[in-house]
């Protein structure tokens, strides 16, 4: 075996899953670990009391390993670690050059021991103490802090063979994708639905997008920045069924039969019926949008209730009491923002009321829907006429 072989660990989340919980979603963040990995080289994964064990059977760029696994929901931390042979002789020999870079930058370090074979003839003390003596005499402008050190050496003991771990790296955090359901994303050209959209893959929801699009109210780039908007989730989601709806029909049709004040509330109640009926014919057990209470007209408590009562599915609104910089700030971090900031017409902006309602009334909206009388057809079509895109990552790594 060699002394070269680098390993990434990672730690999962969520402690408070138990019993067959906690190994469905370890199993389903091994998976999409596994797919995350793709194309970078072959991989053993496994995992043993809660951590899960990625390690190269090929040569691979382990800075790239660990970037991609930084996207994977359900692991909290991620730690390289060089596996040497289950000799003390060996473990000298390879513990200050593995870590010369990280120790060399440091003030402070400590040492920490796992040893889960028992027949291992040092026990964690004396591994502590021996290796943290050796560490000193190599680098002796360290200084060991047990509470707070800047780099902190773990080296364990198992069975097969040892490990010595570097600092651990922030993971994604959350839960698996894939592990709490499956939602249909109202992914506008905005700010507010992609963040939603990587909020809730977060919180494990599997997502697919449904997009509506007004010809020629709305451009064909206004539509690719969609495109490029859902390939920008694909990293933390996996793939993506993206829908757009031809909507020009439906909005010309309430712009001409509605109250102009009403305008954007029946478009909106529009879109979540299409949205529901692509979201139950895809398997989705609910509907997630970028709305916050107050950001617009639309967005008032009384607006919501007006929207949320045409379709039965739950609509799930992460952003739903996030003020706009605490959104721009999670834009940036999942690389949105400077794509959502393109500036290219929404379906949304085309026909906007001047005056629009602010504290409708679901009756009263009910009322008017029932008397503009339109072709209930009309949904129905918008919803099969809907164009499918699959983006995976591996079109999107391919380009
Ligand atoms: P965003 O930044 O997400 O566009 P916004 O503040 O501009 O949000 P609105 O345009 O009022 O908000 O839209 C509210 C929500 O409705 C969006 O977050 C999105 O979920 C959905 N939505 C708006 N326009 C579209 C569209 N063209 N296609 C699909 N969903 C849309
Ligand atoms: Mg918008």
């Amino acid at each position: 075996m060699s002394d070269q072989k680098e390993i990434v660990l990672l730690k999962c989340g969520e402690l408070v899953l138990k019993g067959q919980n906690r190994s469905t979603f370890e199993d389903a963040m091994m998976k999409n670990a596994r797919r995350r990995l793709e194309g970078l080289g072959k991989f053993h994964i496994w995992k043993s009391q809660s951590t899960v064990y990625v390690e190269p059977a090929t040569d691979v760029e382990m800075d790239r390993v660990v970037e991609r696994l930084q996207t994977v929901f359900g692991v909290v931390a991620l730690c390289p670690a060089r596996v040497v042979a289950k000799d003390w002789q060996a473990i000298c020999a390879a513990a200050p050059d593995y870590l010369a870079r990280d120790l060399a930058g440091a003030k402070t370090f400590k040492v920490n021991a796992k040893r889960s074979d028992k027949r291992f003839p040092m026990d964690s003390p004396a591994i502590c103490r021996e290796l943290g003596g050796l560490l000193l005499s190599r680098f002796p402008h360290l200084r060991v802090d047990v509470n707070q050190p800047e780099v902190t050496v773990t080296v364990e003991v198992r069975e097969k063979d040892a490990y010595i771990h570097k600092n651990q790296l922030p993971g994604a955090g959350g839960i698996p994708v894939g592990t709490g359901g499956k939602a249909a994303l109202l992914l506008s050209g905005g700010i507010d639905s992609p963040v939603a959209g990587y909020m809730m893959a977060k919180r494990g929801l599997e997502l697919i997008a449904v997009h509506f699009a007004s010809p020629p109210y709305t451009s064909e780039r206004a539509r690719q920045k969609v495109v490029a908007l859902a390939e920008k989730l694909l990293p933390y989601t996996g793939r993506i069924r993206l829908f757009v709806v031809p909507f020009t029909q439906l909005q010309e049709q309430l712009r001409d039969k509605g109250p102009e004040e009403y305008f954007t509330l029946l478009m909106r109640r529009a879109m979540m019926r299409v949205a529901e009926q692509i979201a139950i014919r895809e398997g989705c057990q609910g509907l997630i949008t970028g709305e916050s209470v107050g950001q617009v007209a639309s967005q008032t408590i009384q607006a919501l209730g007006v929207t949320d009562c045409v379709t039965t599915l739950p609509v799930l609104r992460p952003a739903i009491g996030m003020d706009k910089s605490e959104i721009v700030a999670i834009a940036r971090k999942i690389d949105t923002f400077e794509t959502s900031i393109l500036p290219y017409e929404d379906c949304c902006t085309v026909f906007t009321p001047r005056h629009p309602r602010t504290r409708p009334k679901a009756e009263e909206v009910a009322r008017i829907e029932a008397e503009m009388a339109l072709d209930p057809a009309l949904l129905d079509e918008a919803a099969q006429e809907a164009e499918l895109t699959v983006l995976t990552l591996r079109g999107m790594e391919n380009r």
